[in-house]
């Protein structure tokens, strides 16, 4: 899922850091994986339950 606010949808911009931090923390606490400590791309909004490797070993699993 990603999760945004309506002020700031998808943007990384320096008045959007705080409630990035903020999102990726909370993410954090509840135990799921945020897209933003992602290396290769920054998915600032995106939350998921499982992390990439299990969502591919996911795929393979049921031929997607
Ligand atoms: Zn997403």
């Amino acid at each position: 899922m990603d999760i945004i606010d309506s002020r700031y949808g998808w943007e990384d911009r320096p008045e959007t850091a705080t409630f990035w931090q903020a999102l990726g923390e909370e993410v954090a606490i509840l135990g799921l994986y945020w897209g933003g400590s992602w290396e290769s791309f920054r998915g600032y909004a995106h939350v998921q339950f499982y992390d990439n490797d299990r969502l591919a070993e996911i795929r393979r699993l049921h031929g997607l």
